[in-house]
């Protein structure tokens, strides 16, 4: 459903992405990881259009995106550090999205519900926590029902119960077929809410592959110890050339 055929981005000097493709499909679900600058956000961002690469192509639905935006009406996107206006109250911003999409008669309120934001409808967005924003983040990335959901670091901040509720809910979104990206570095969450995994490493995709065959490549029963084996390889890469990318 996205197709990232051949993309490379610099940003000055620095080779970002290295001309590299991968496929993303509907009901799957893909833990995108890789050390700090590795290129996972500028990944996403390409996606969405926030950052042009320099060559190669997004596909969604085999349409390219470039110079294109009605495709994003089918991505939820929840930004790790969620910028709104301070002054603006949570229920204001929730009607100026609706009003942005006029065309969706039906939301998605499980979240706004289970997070109670209702009941705090008149607060600033200023005033509010580094957790109540996120919780309003999710709230929104999920309000129109998107086909595809992008996630990043979605469960950091929020207290445990909202961690629960978040997790129940990509899980149920998952069930029903949507295309899922989440970048956490909590490996615990991405080994429940996951089924693929894509490492990159220099911006370059190092592993993409089910988390079985990361578990079977690596001879790791368990998710953490094979994402730190897998830690391990890209260190001993940077002085050999082996990749293990099955793209
Ligand atoms: P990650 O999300 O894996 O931490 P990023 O995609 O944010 O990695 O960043 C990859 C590299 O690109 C980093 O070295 C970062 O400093 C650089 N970078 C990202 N965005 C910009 C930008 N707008 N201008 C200059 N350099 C950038």
């Amino acid at each position: 459903m996205i197709s990232v055929n051949s993309i490379s981005k610099k940003f000055g000097k620095q080779q970002v992405l290295h001309d590299f493709e991968l496929r993303f499909e509907a009901g799957h679900s893909y833990a995108v990881m890789g050390p700090n600058g590795s290129g996972k956000t500028t990944l996403i961002k390409s996606i969405l259009g926030m950052v042009l690469p320099d060559s190669g192509e997004i596909l969604v639905d085999g349409q390219s995106i470039q110079g294109h935006t009605a495709y994003r009406q089918q991505i939820g996107y929840m930004p790790q550090i969620g910028r709104y206006p301070s002054n603006m109250k949570i229920g204001q911003l929730f009607s100026m999205m609706k009003d942005m999409r006029p065309e969706v008669k039906e939301y998605d309120l499980d979240l706004v519900n289970q997070f109670e934001l209702e009941m705090i409808k008149d607060k600033a967005m200023g005033t509010l926590s580094g957790g109540t924003r996120q919780k309003v983040s999710a709230a929104l990335a999920f309000l129109f029902q998107p086909k595809v959901l992008i996630l990043d670091e979605p469960t950091a901040g929020l207290d445990p119960i909202a961690v629960e509720i978040l997790k129940a809910k990509i899980q149920k979104e998952r069930k029903e077929g949507k295309l899922i990206l989440i970048t956490s570095h909590i490996l615990n969450d991405l080994e429940e809410l996951t089924d693929q995994a894509i490492y990159l490493f220099e911006g370059e995709v190092f592993f993409n592959d089910s988390i079985e065959s990361l578990k079977e490549i690596t001879g790791e029963g368990r998710f953490s110890p094979a994402i730190a084996k897998l830690m391990q390889w890209t260190l001993k890469k940077k002085t050999s050339t082996k990749s293990l990318t099955h793209a």
